[in-house]
């Protein structure tokens, strides 16, 4: 398994989403199922959030880490009508409760809007790295002029990542975000790498990615994940119900695509000829 260096650490490239798990889509055992197939396999990162089915998926997160704990590091995200000084201290407190732990690896804001104070939320985010509720905090959502607001705060360059919308058919940030990320030294965690499985049905690309995937014996969403990490500076967290795919997509974080692929999938999937405004899902 690849790895990228976040928040002091090094950690596996590929890691696990649970937006939607724990909201009864599919059977919960299977759910907790997947994410300690994945676990084992590698993916020893969980991302979560308080507003996934409102604690639910937290709730689920904390089932599956049983006896792992201290093998996980556990992403969690704060929403942005939390995020005063105090409002983040409450937030937080109720996830450690979801999740069964005392300890939040790394904590997000979830998004940016009017309301965030962005001296407020680091002050806060600051306040629980120093009482030990969490050990690092990023930010998500946000785009460049966003970024280099809080870059220009009191201790904004402690941020941890910007967790972003990045695949092959969202590449955007690779035009302008991507540069001052890197100037300041912030890897990238790209969400929904699969693009919610649109990435796998036939589409504008498919042919190409199904090309590439048949060339390595591999799967089109292992090809997808393995482009998403390629760079070594992104960290991406597909979501899986599914153990069988759990141990799949972690094996996509030892494929390489070589020169060739890279351009075929460029060709596919070309990058924005100037600056899109930041994809949300
Ligand atoms: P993903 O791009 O991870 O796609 C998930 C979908 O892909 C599911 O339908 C899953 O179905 C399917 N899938 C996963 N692996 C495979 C596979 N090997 N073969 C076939 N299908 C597969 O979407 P998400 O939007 O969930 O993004 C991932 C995570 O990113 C989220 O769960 C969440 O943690 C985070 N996120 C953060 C956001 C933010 O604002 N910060 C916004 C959106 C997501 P199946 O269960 O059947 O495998």
């Amino acid at each position: 398994m690849r790895t990228v260096t976040m928040a002091d650490r090094s950690l596996p490239a590929l890691g696990q989403g649970t937006w939607y798990l724990g909201e009864g889509r599919a059977p919960r055992d299977e759910e907790i199922k997947a994410l300690r197939a994945g676990f084992d396999a590698g993916m020893t990162l969980v991302d979560t959030a308080e507003m996934y089915g409102d604690g639910a998926a937290e709730t689920l997160v904390g089932e599956a880490l049983g006896d792992v704990r201290d093998e996980i590091f556990i992403v969690d995200k704060v929403l942005p009508t939390h995020a005063s000084r105090e409002g983040i201290a409450t937030a937080c407190e109720r996830s450690l409760e979801r999740l069964g732990t005392e300890h939040i690896d790394l904590y997000l804001l979830h998004w940016r809007q009017s309301e965030v104070r962005l001296d407020e939320m680091i002050e806060g985010m600051d306040d629980l790295m120093r009482n030990g509720s969490i050990g690092a905090w990023g930010v998500s959502n946000l785009d460049p002029d966003d970024m280099t607001d809080l870059l220009a705060e009191t201790g904004g360059p402690g941020c941890a990542t910007d967790q972003v919308l990045y695949n092959l058919t969202r590449r955007g940030p690779e035009v302008d975000l991507f540069g001052l990320l890197g100037e300041h030294g912030i890897p990238v965690m790209a969400y929904s790498p699969i693009e919610q499985a649109r990435l796998l049905a036939p589409g504008e690309g498919h042919d190409a990615l199904v090309r590439v995937a048949a060339g390595h014996d591999a799967s089109p969403a292992q090809v997808a994940l393995a482009w998403t990490i390629r760079s070594g500076d992104v960290l991406a967290i597909p979501r899986t119900g599914s153990p069988a795919h759990a141990k799949e997509n972690a094996m996509a974080g030892d494929l390489t695509l070589s020169d060739e692929d890279l351009a075929a999938l460029d060709a596919a999937f070309p990058v924005p000829p100037e600056p899109v405004p930041l994809e949300i899902l």
